[in-house]
């Protein structure tokens, strides 16, 4: 997941974020700041997401089973 810093990454002045921006210019000194993604961050996010979701699916497999039976 994206995380938003905190503080400029120039001047470490506080930023308000805008929830729908992934990148916000600091009010003091005009650093643009950008979201923490990386760009081969999707990989990970995804294979993450299956780690999750696997047993889930395993489960709702096995009930899927049971009723079919
Ligand atoms: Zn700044």
């Amino acid at each position: 997941m994206a995380t938003f810093p905190t503080k400029c990454s120039r001047c470490g002045a506080p930023i308000n974020w805008d929830e729908s921006a992934s990148s916000v210019s600091c009010e003091f000194c005009g650093q643009l700041n950008t979201l923490n993604t990386k760009p081969f961050s999707l990989n990970p996010i995804s294979r993450q997401l299956e780690k999750t979701f696997d047993p889930v699916k395993r489960v709702l497999a096995k009930n899927l089973q049971t009723l079919v039976q």
